[in-house]
Order: structure tokens, then C-alpha cells, then sequence
């Protein structure tokens, strides 16, 4: 293993820079050259790269956001565009690519090694915590830390008004931001889905709350399950009380990563440089029971990630 690149790829998450510097230092040290291409997948089609000395990451741990930047290329899903890359990398010398993204990152990295003979090995970055066989992916922490401060915020100004506040989520197909933050801060209720919603349930039990003497209601919605606009449409009818609504939206991604995250980051990407030398190619690195672990890629696409249920269940227990 003489020269491996990089790159960082899909949605972006607190934490990839975190990643970016454990890479390049853990190769350096082993006298490896690390290639870290701009943009995801555009930068190795572009021949777009910036090769990373020791120094070059200094200072960078914690930036949120990606230094390589990051980029969606669905072009990437035609099978001579992949073609293109491998030839890319072959021409530059590159060994091996370390991926640090999303599913759809993963996806490519292993169409990439399959079809091409590429060896890769991911890092899991995103803040949906939705890839499998990791208890925890880069830049969740992060992620649920700020949304959990916007909330404890919202849940202020909610009981000054005596208001309920219908609050979005980042989460797609997955309620696990909307789960743990609702948890976190005692929401009356979350709307993830994972789960159908029962209006004419939450709207009682805001009210039965209200009877008890309770100001201020959080109804934490996940993206992917309703609009926060359907979901107040939904309680106004029925509670008869104000509900205002707030859409968290892209600060969810930004931020400088938290302690965890940074050392998730460093203990990853140090192990994806181990998993390379060591030559276990095609593995994504996870963490599980506080050791990480390097599970085949295909196992890890073939699996779906679910939320615990046991968990909703202590969310409406305790809120
Ligand atoms: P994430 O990695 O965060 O899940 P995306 O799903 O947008 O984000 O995927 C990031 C990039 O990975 C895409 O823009 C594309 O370049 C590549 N990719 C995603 N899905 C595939 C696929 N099925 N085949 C090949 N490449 C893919």
C-alpha cells in the first residue's frame, strides 16, 4: 500500500473533517500517500485532488462540514462512468480509496471495488444513524446535541406563550433524530415513520396534559413521516389550542463537532488505514460495544438499520 485516496461523499456530516485528518496522519506515519479528491465521486472523474501531507490536516479536527467538500453525482450509477474512476485512480497510482459517507457513498464504493477491483473501505458519516452494523455513525452526535439545544429554546418561548410548538427534524426514512431528541428533551410526542400517528390520541393527551398543568407541548416530527404544516393542521383541529411551527432544516448538519464525534472520527479512521494495510478490503468500519469493527460492505447495504421500538416506548412513558 503506497498512495490511497480519499473522499467524502453524499450528505455532509460534523465530524468528516475529524475523519479526514485521522486518515491522512494514520497513512503519513506508515509512509502511505493519501489523495484526497474534492467533491465525492466528481473529484476522482475530474482527476480533482489535493494530495494531504501530516501538517496539511492540522487545525481541521474541529471544522464541521468537509474540507474536501462533498457532492451528490448520480452519474455515478452508469457503470462506464465507474469505469472512468477506476481508470482515474489506476492512472494516478492510487491503491485504495477510503469512503466516508452515506449508504448511497457505500453503494458506489462497492460497485466500484466489485466491478472494478478497487479495494475500498467506508467510514460511516451520517447524521440519520441509519447505517447498519455500527451502533453510532460520524456526526449523529453532533447532529442531536444541536437539535436538542434548538428544542430546549423552543420549549422556553412554548411556555412563556403556553404554546405547542411542531418542530421538523432532518430524516428521511428514518425517525431516529426525531426519537432521541424527543426523548432527550421530554416532547409529548414524536412523529417518525416508523410508526402511524394516532392525531386524535396526541391531541387528548395534550390536552389531559394541559388539565394538569403542563405550558408548553413539543411535538418533535421526523421529516419522512409528515410536513411539521400537516401535523399542526392536524392538532389545531382538534386541541383547539395555538401551535407554531418551526423547520430546523440545514443547521442540523453544520456545527463543530462534539466530543464523541471527534473521537469516533480519529478511532475510524485510524482503523480504516489498519484495515487497508492489513489488506481486509471492501469492510465498512463500525462501532459496536464500544470496539469498532470492519463488516463486509455488501452485508452492511443488505441490511436495514431499525429503530428501537423499545425506545418509543420510554419516550411516551417518561414525557
Ligand atoms: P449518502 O452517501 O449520504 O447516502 P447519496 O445517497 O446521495 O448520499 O449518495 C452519494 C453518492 O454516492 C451519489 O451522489 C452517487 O455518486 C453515489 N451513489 C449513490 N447511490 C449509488 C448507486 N446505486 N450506484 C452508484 N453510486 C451511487
Amino acid at each position: 500500500m503506497k498512495r490511497i485516496g480519499l473522499i467524502t461523499s453524499g450528505g455532509d456530516a460534523p465530524g468528516m473533517n475529524a475523519v479526514i485528518r485521522a486518515v491522512t496522519r494514520s497513512a503519513v506515519v506508515e509512509n502511505i500517500e493519501v489523495y484526497g479528491f474534492l467533491r465525492g465521486y466528481a473529484g476522482i472523474l475530474d482527476k480533482d485532488y489535493k494530495k494531504f501531507n501530516y501538517s496539511d490536516v492540522g487545525g481541521i479536527m474541529e471544522r464541521g462540514g468537509t474540507i474536501l467538500r462533498t457532492a451528490r453525482v448520480p452519474e455515478f450509477k452508469v457503470p462506464e462512468v465507474r469505469k472512468k474512476a477506476a481508470d482515474n485512480l489506476k492512472d494516478l497510482g492510487i491503491d485504495a480509496l477510503v469512503i466516508i459517507g452515506g449508504e448511497g457513498s457505500l453503494t458506489g464504493g462497492k460497485l466500484l471495488s466489485d466491478e472494478q477491483g478497487i479495494p475500498v473501505v467506508g467510514v460511516p458519516g451520517s447524521i440519520d444513524n441509519d447505517i447498519a452494523y455500527t451502533d453510532m455513525s460520524i456526526g449523529v452526535d453532533t447532529c442531536l446535541n444541536t437539535v436538542i439545544d434548538v428544542l430546549q429554546k423552543l420549549k422556553d418561548t412554548a411556555s412563556s406563550h403556553e404554546r405547542a410548538f411542531i418542530v421538523e427534524v432532518m430524516g428521511r426514512t428514518s425517525g431516529y433524530i426525531a426519537l432521541m431528541t424527543g426523548l432527550a428533551i421530554g416532547a409529548e410526542a414524536v412523529i417518525i415513520p416508523e410508526i402511524p400517528t394516532d392525531y386524535d390520541s396526541l391531541a387528548e393527551k395534550m390536552w389531559e396534559e394541559r388539565k394538569r398543568g403542563k405550558i408548553n407541548s413539543i411535538v418533535v416530527v421526523a421529516e419522512g413521516s409528515a410536513s411539521a404544516y400537516t401535523v399542526a393542521r392536524h392538532l389545531e383541529n382538534r386541541i383547539g389550542f395555538e401551535t407554531r411551527i418551526t423547520i430546523l432544516g440545514h443547521i442540523q448538519r453544520g456545527g463543530s463537532p462534539s466530543a464523541f464525534d471527534r473521537i469516533l472520527a480519529s478511532r475510524m479512521g485510524n482503523e480504516s488505514v489498519k484495515s487497508l494495510i492489513e489488506g481486509e478490503f471492501n469492510v465498512m468500519i463500525g462501532l459496536s460495544r464500544n470496539d469498532l469493527i470492519r463488516t463486509p460492505i455488501e452485508k452492511v447495504l443488505a441490511e436495514k438499520k431499525s429503530l428501537d421500538l423499545e425506545i418509543v416506548k420510554l419516550a411516551n412513558i417518561l414525557s
